[in-house]
């Protein structure tokens, strides 16, 4: 039970009385229309939360299904065998890094012919052998070989002559 003030006497009255013992004025009319208010919007809300009701167990369906088509992406980040594949090429085995490197360094990027590529994987990298063959500054095709480190995703470390 909670004191209230009367809006006529500001007397201290109890907020469930209906009148003022003090002067008999009918209890906060203000209040009765606050308690309305409350009531309408109690209501409202009520009625809103009813009527959106069904549609929130569809949202939520559809949002977990669109989560879970979603899900096997970031559930299967790609290994790091994975990773290491990508950096090669299917077709001939060759590195696409370290092919990029070694026909930078020719003087004939044209004339480069992939030989064979091998790699060894190690703890924090992998070691890329290429076997290639070019023309050299005479014009001459030579066999040649290069080795380079690289990261899982492909970043170059080093070059290994
Ligand atoms: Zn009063």
């Amino acid at each position: 039970m909670a004191l209230i003030k009367c809006h006529e006497c500001k007397n201290q009255i109890s907020s469930t009385a209906k009148t003022c013992p003090q002067c008999g004025a009918k209890n906060k009319p203000q209040t009765t229309t606050t308690t309305k208010i409350f009531a309408v919007l109690f209501a409202v809300i009520i009625v809103y939360w009813v009527t959106s009701a069904p549609s929130v167990p569809t949202t939520r369906t559809t949002s977990t299904t669109s989560t879970q088509t979603a899900t096997p992406k970031p559930k299967a980040p790609p290994t790091i065998d994975e990773k290491i594949k990508k950096q090669f090429s299917a077709w001939d085995g060759s590195h696409y890094g370290l092919e990029k490197i070694i026909k930078k360094s020719m003087n004939d990027p044209d004339s480069y012919k992939h030989i064979e590529t091998r790699y060894v994987k190690e703890d924090n990298d992998i070691l890329v052998i290429t076997e290639f063959s070019g023309k050299n500054a005479f014009n001459a095709t030579v066999k040649n070989s290069i080795a380079g480190k690289f990261t899982f995703d492909g970043q170059l470390l080093e070059i290994i002559q």
